[in-house]
């Protein structure tokens, strides 16, 4: 069922507390926390704690949840007092997706380069 928990989902593990991550920001609905191989001085990932595949179930099955996960790019951002960042969600594998647990990547303390790679 969409949102549902799944067994073998990191991210789902993550949320529920029974993989360890450096937490940052949590909300009813939303986690926020360290990526483990960061890509900048600030690499944030923002996950719903609910279950979607990616950004783009996410935002067709729930997205009032979708706007909770956006409304918390900006909040971690002003944590971290970033002026200028760049917010991600790699969205099938072709586009360097690997966990598939919808996640917001926000990237900052660092000039970002256009396009990506
Ligand atoms: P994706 O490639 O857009 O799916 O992003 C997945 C992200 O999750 C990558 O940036 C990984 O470094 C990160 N990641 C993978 N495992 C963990 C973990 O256990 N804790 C925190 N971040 C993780």
């Amino acid at each position: 069922m969409p949102g549902e928990p799944q067994e073998d989902c990191l991210f789902c593990k993550i949320a529920e507390g029974h993989v360890p991550a450096t937490i940052v920001r949590e909300t009813k609905t939303t986690v926020a926390f360290q990526d483990i191989n960061p890509q900048a001085p600030v690499h944030i990932l923002v996950i719903p704690k609910a279950h979607y595949p990616n950004a783009a179930e996410l935002a067709t099955a729930a997205p009032e949840l979708a706007a909770d996960v956006l409304r918390e790019t900006k909040e971690v951002a002003d944590e971290q007092q970033l002026d200028s960042y760049r917010v991600v969600f790699n969205t099938g594998a072709g586009a360097g997706q690997t966990v598939f647990h919808a996640h917001a990547h926000v990237l900052g303390g660092r000039g970002m380069q256009w396009p990506p790679g």
